[in-house]
């Protein structure tokens, strides 16, 4: 049966705003960017605070994944604020098009705007997989061209950011480079520009160089990756401001990057026709999207290695580290890739990792804190804490369970440090007759 629902027309286009959540809020402002270069007018949702899962908790039943019930509710959060035209707003949901419920969050949400009387609504669906013709974005190549080079140029201004705020010598230099850059980005991206394989070539080296310019004093830091459902692990309003918490806490955060999870989505569906057969499509459309992601992703890893910054393994080295550990036919919510993210992070020396699993997440609970033990058995130093983040949790016990972990990380970096003491000169030890 056909729900009754109002469609996101082409015409909307012109007369609508577009409301978008806060996911992963550096590379969504890029996206945003692309979506208003063609032609939409968009604006990303910064609406937090308890209300906001409150408003989902009153319109999603409380077993929903912590993830629908937070977008759903800044949605209707946003949308009682008063601030916008109710005639003239669409909201903008991603689609992974995976076998998990995010794929059906759409539908959640549509009934929580009918229930809540905003049922004038339209919601667009944003995907890569042909889900929602008669209500979504009209995917262009042209289009996935840019939210793509949004996503790694959003990756790479992270990875930058991340790597020098803990060792700046003046406080604020990292944040003003990333605004900056995001500004030129953003502007390029408006212009029609800066997405093709030339232009990300010659920009990514100059953006990595000139965050090499900043002044820096590199002594050893804590260092924290931090893994999980996509939602979580990106959104501050989704994490308590993790990353934030922990650069308080004098760490240095790697948050690997949103394009893995892209090539994750378009990995899939190989493993799903090797697993179960497929028509030829199915069977090689994987290796052909990789393969264009994969030009960009030397780039990006081209750039951070030759200026200096540790750069993430590509994709295809990746997929390895699941190998004897998780099968990749594990794919439901993050699913293999984010075991493999955890041994990327301990073999790169991000030993500390925080796995931020939602409530109702029960995919990610497998594949993160099912497979602690198993990482700690491979990788001895693994200090892995799996973090659950719903509408009861507080931050405060969630900080608390954190700062356990940052103590054992800390008391490891002192050790080393100890142990990696010079030694004392011939002549002073002759002298001391040791
Ligand atoms: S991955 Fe987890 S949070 Fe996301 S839809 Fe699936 S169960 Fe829900």
């Amino acid at each position: 049966m056909e729900m009754n629902y109002p469609k996101f027309t082409p015409e909307m286009k012109k007369t609508h705003k577009m409301l978008i959540p806060n996911m992963a809020p550096v590379q969504f402002r890029i996206l945003i960017a692309a979506m208003e270069q063609q032609g939409y007018t968009c604006e990303l949702l910064g609406n937090c605070g308890s209300q906001v899962a409150e408003n989902g908790l009153k319109y999603v039943h409380n077993d929903t994944c912590y993830p629908a019930l937070l977008v759903i509710g800044q949605f209707l959060d946003a949308l009682e604020s008063g601030q916008y035209d109710l005639d003239h707003t669409a909201l903008v949901i991603t689609q992974t098009g995976g076998g998990c419920r995010a794929s059906n969050y759409i539908h959640l949400l549509r009934k929580a705007l009918e229930r809540a009387g905003f049922g004038q609504v339209p919601v667009a669906s944003l995907n890569f997989s042909g889900l929602e013709r008669d209500s979504g974005f009209p995917m262009t190549l042209l289009l996935a061209r840019q939210l793509l080079a949004a996503i790694y140029y959003g990756d790479l201004l992270v990875t930058l950011r991340a790597q020098t705020v803990p060792y700046e010598l003046y406080r604020g230099d990292a944040d003003a480079k990333l605004e900056k850059w995001l500004t030129v980005i953003c502007d390029l991206i408006r212009a029609g520009k800066g997405y093709s394989s030339r232009e990300i070539r010659s920009a990514m080296p100059e953006i990595a160089a000139d965050f090499a310019s900043i002044p820096v004093r590199r002594t050893p830091k804590v260092k924290v990756g931090v893994v999980g459902e996509i939602y979580v692990k990106y959104s501050p309003l989704g994490n308590n401001e993790l990353e934030k918490f922990l650069e308080s806490q004098n760490c240095e955060v790697n948050l690997p990057g949103l394009m893995g999870f892209v090539q994750y989505c378009a990995y899939n569906p190989s493993e799903t026709a090797r697993l179960y057969g497929g028509n030829f499509l199915e069977k090689h459309v994987s290796g052909l999207v990789l393969s264009y992601l994969a030009g960009t992703e030397r780039v990006m890893i081209d750039a951070l290695k030759k200026n200096g910054y540790h750069a993430p393994l590509p994709f295809k080295e990746l997929t390895k580290l699941a190998d004897g550990v998780i099968g990749h036919g594990d794919k439901m919510g993050e699913g293999w890739l984010l075991t493999a993210e955890m041994i990327e992070l301990v073999r790169s020396g991000y030993e500390n990792i925080v796995c931020a699993q939602p409530f109702g997440c029960l995919p990610n609970h497998i594949c993160g804190k099912g497979m602690v033990n198993k990482i700690r058995e491979l990788y001895p130093t693994a200090n892995i804490t799996p973090i659950d983040y719903d509408p009861s949790a507080t931050r405060v016990n969630q900080e608390n369970r954190i700062k356990l972990m940052l103590a054992v990380g800390r008391e490891r970096l002192e050790s080393r440090a100890d142990a990696a003491e010079p030694e004392a000169p011939v002549l002073v030890r002759e002298a001391l007759g040791v």
